[in-house]
């Protein structure tokens, strides 16, 4: 049984695993691929500490760091279902099942497709929805690109270093996304931009030969040898059957990140007064996943103790003197951590800290 398993390794999904590791959880991340949409991205400049990087390097370093922290990973698997179960959820695959206490979903968007004639026959025979990963197929070919938005402009600039005419079918009256990107595609000699266009078919026999499109001024016939497809994108979300979405598909949740299955995120602090020892010393445990910690109330302030562990925490009664127990979390609240134990410090929680930040980090 996982702590945690963590579905997708886009961006969202390793940085959640860098996190939990940092935490000592059990964790697996479970990913069809590595780097998600940041692997398909050509120019990067808004990520901060990067004036330019590409989306291919740029998942490379995220997966480097992920793979830092000796993390479980199942790669090339598709989850296709999670049910929860008292306390237990399950996440199950093509491959098998897998059991945890929490989870976190960062399965992120795929492309959307066109659904017009010719989509189907001419799917990797021509027609793509990467222009990272194809564009290169493309070095002095005619090309179209279709969509108006961020992805389409991206797609566009890739293409223009490598193909030798770029068009660009868009379906409203302006270019949408980013100014910046915009602006070079315009003044780019390469380019020629469709707008209040739509695509009727992509045509070719073998591969692709040409698009067809209706325009303003009536139809047209564009002879290209790849055609990009960027519209947009939709959740992969389907595997979630029993969450509340909404009408897109985006799965629903509270500003805490919870979905409307109770426990599946951050519930998993849980507190109890235990008696622990032969003296019966009452403190209070937090259970963080499968950990427990246990605040004690010396004479002299508050001892946090990494797991349930008597022996470390009289070892700390010289510093906090006697172990008197705890009365309340509130009255607890409002002190500070005296001492703590080596587990606790690994977790972050150092004495002189207010027990409130302590408890926070173990949340
Ligand atoms: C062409 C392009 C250019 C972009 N350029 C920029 C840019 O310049 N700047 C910027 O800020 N953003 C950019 N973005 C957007 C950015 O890449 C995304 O916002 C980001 O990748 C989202 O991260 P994510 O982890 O939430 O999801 P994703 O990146 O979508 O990752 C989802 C992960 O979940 C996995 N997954 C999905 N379903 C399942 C399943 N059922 N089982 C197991 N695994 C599953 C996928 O394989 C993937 O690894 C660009 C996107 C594209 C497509």
């Amino acid at each position: 049984m996982y702590d945690l398993i963590i579905v997708g390794a886009g961006p969202a999904g390793i940085t959640a695993a860098v996190y939990a590791a940092r935490k000592r959880m059990q964790l697996l991340v479970i990913s069809k691929d590595i780097g998600g949409q940041a692997a398909w991205s050509g120019d990067i400049e808004n990520y901060t500490g990067y004036q330019f990087i590409s989306g291919p390097e740029l998942a490379a370093k995220f997966e480097e760091h992920m793979r830092q922290y000796n993390i479980a990973l199942k790669e090339n698997e598709s989850v296709n279902g999670i049910r929860k179960t008292q306390n237990v959820i399950t996440v199950t695959t093509e491959k098998g099942s897998y059991e945890c206490r929490s989870l976190i979903i960062a399965s992120g968007k795929r492309t959307r497709e066109l659904n017009v004639p010719g989509e189907k026959e001419y799917k990797n025979k021509g027609l793509t929805y990467c222009a990272t990963c194809d564009g290169p197929l493309f070095a002095d070919k005619d090309v179209a690109v279709i969509g108006g938005g961020n992805s389409a402009l991206d797609a566009a600039l890739q293409l223009v270093n490598i193909a030798s005419k770029v068009y660009m079918v868009n379906n409203v009256s302006v270019l949408g996304g980013d100014a910046i990107m915009r602006e070079k595609l315009e003044v780019n000699l390469k380019v020629t931009i469709f707008n209040d266009s739509r695509v009727k078919a992509i045509l070719g026999d073998k591969m692709v030969k040409a698009l067809r499109i209706n325009t303003a001024q009536g139809e047209k016939e564009l002879a290209v040898q790849g055609v990009f497809v960027e519209v947009g994108l939709i959740p992969n979300s389907e595997f979630a059957k029993d969450l509340d979405k909404n009408k897109l598909g985006e799965i629903r949740i509270n500003p805490q990140n919870e979905t409307n299955i109770p426990g599946t995120n951050s519930k998993m602090l849980k507190k109890k007064i235990i008696k622990i020892g032969n003296k019966g010393i009452e403190a209070i445990a937090i259970k963080l996943l499968t950990k427990t910690f246990v605040l004690l109330r010396g004479s002299k302030g508050y001892i946090m103790c990494g797991y349930l562990n008597l022996k470390v925490a009289q070892k700390f009664q010289d510093a906090a003197a006697k172990i008197v127990g705890v009365a309340s979390i509130e009255d607890a609240l409002k002190a500070q951590i005296h001492s703590c134990t080596p587990q606790a410090k690994k977790i972050g929680i150092k004495p002189g800290q207010p027990v409130k930040d302590a408890l926070r980090i173990i949340a």
